[in-house]
């Protein structure tokens, strides 16, 4: 009972000293009683905690340095209050210090820098001056550039949408073009060939044309014998053709080849008149076989819908030369030098008594054979390559 009733004797003994002092003194007397008397009965944490709340981010620069020492506790500040009239002002700052409330504008300075938790009151002390840096920074990246920036790029993805486009424009006009290339082989129908109307005259009996042909060839030496008229469905067509088996009494050809008699008196008179003199000449030696490659062939040239002179028996690839002392000269891109000089010099003079003269150089279906054939030309034309 005594400890309830000493300081209410205190406090009546107080109020009456204030009333006997004079009045400048009194009225400082006053205010502190009346101080003293609310700290007493009323929480002091019910007031700080609006202040703070209203000081907010602002009041907090003032406290950092007077922070640490308002935290012993709100009932030492009663005590300070009374000695010092600028006491309130400490304890005004309190409420920042501690304050649970002020977390939030923390909680966004902690966005840029993750302050460690045990610092926190360093960081509040600091935030007055940081705060109002840091609080901007969030708050103008947030708004400001990074929006922008994410807006930004969905912008330039359309922006990049759209150069894509038009590149399948360009690939489109290239679409057509293998269209009609595709379309050009099938446009040009072959020119049908006269000669695949030919046929032999159906009482058996030969053109007075292909018996002088063949008294020729008997005249030059030349084997043969008749064989039926060649017809195909695709063109191909020898009325009267003839299988060969010798070019002359001394030049052999292997195998035997089916050619018509033009053809056949063409290649008897030249391996008489061209290859064996050559071979003469180069090697001291003569023809005695000629190989061929192909003679009759139903066949399109290659690469096209028109008929080959081989079609029509008109037509012999030459694959190498035998001679009587053994030598063998074969139809090669790269021959041996005397066979080079023998091969130019036969192939040389083959253009005028052959229509057409291909062979290595011309084309890769020529590589390893001499065509000659007697292809019918305006004119007599020769096509030698
Ligand atoms: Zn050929």
């Amino acid at each position: 009972m005594v400890k309830l009733y000493a300081p209410r004797l205190a406090l009546a003994m107080a109020i009456l000293g204030v009333f006997m002092l004079p009045p400048t003194e009194s009225y400082a007397a006053k205010t502190w009683l009346e101080k003293l008397f609310q700290t007493q009965h009323h929480k002091p944490a019910k007031k700080r905690k609006p202040r703070a709340a209203a000081r907010a981010p602002g009041d907090k620069i003032v406290l950092p340095d007077t922070a640490p020492l308002p935290e012993p506790s709100p009932r030492v500040a009663v005590g300070a209050g009374a000695i010092a009239a600028t006491a309130p002002a400490v304890t005004e700052a309190k409420p920042s210090p501690p304050g649970p409330e002020e977390k939030p504008p923390q909680g966004q300075a902690e966005v840029e820098t993750p302050a460690p938790s045990g610092a926190a009151v360093e960081p509040q002390a600091e935030s007055p001056a940081s705060p109002p840096t840091p609080t901007p920074r969030p708050d103008d990246p947030q708004p400001g550039s990074p929006q922008p920036d994410t807006s930004q790029p969905a912008a330039p993805a359309p922006e990049a949408a759209q150069p894509v486009e038009p590149p399948k424009p360009e690939f489109r006009p290239d679409k057509p073009q293998p269209e009609a290339v595709e379309q050009k082989p099938a446009e040009p129908p072959p020119p049908p060939d006269p000669r695949s109307a030919l046929r032999a005259d159906p009482s058996g009996k030969l053109p007075d044309d292909e018996i002088a042909c063949r008294r020729r060839l008997s005249e030059l030496g030349v084997k043969f014998t008749p064989r039926p008229a060649e017809t195909d469905p695709l063109g191909c067509s020898i009325p009267y053709p003839i299988v060969v088996k010798s070019l002359g009494p001394e030049f052999e050809l292997a195998p035997d080849a089916e050619m018509n008699c033009a053809m056949a008196e063409a290649a008897a008179r030249f391996a008489k008149d061209v290859v064996s003199p050559a071979a003469q000449d180069i090697f001291g030696e003569t023809l005695k076989s000629i190989s061929h490659a192909s003679a009759y062939v139903c066949r399109p040239r290659n690469g096209t819908n028109k008929l080959s002179e081989h079609a029509f028996g008109n037509a012999l690839d030459i694959a190498s030369f035998k001679l009587s002392g053994g030598t063998t000269v074969a139809v090669e891109p790269a021959p041996p030098e005397k066979n080079l000089k023998f091969l130019t010099r036969v192939r040389g003079s083959a253009c005028g008594p052959f229509k057409t003269v291909l062979g290595p150089g011309s084309n890769s279906d020529h590589a390893e054979h001499l065509h000659f054939d007697l292809a019918p030309r305006k004119h007599g034309g020769t096509v030698c390559e």
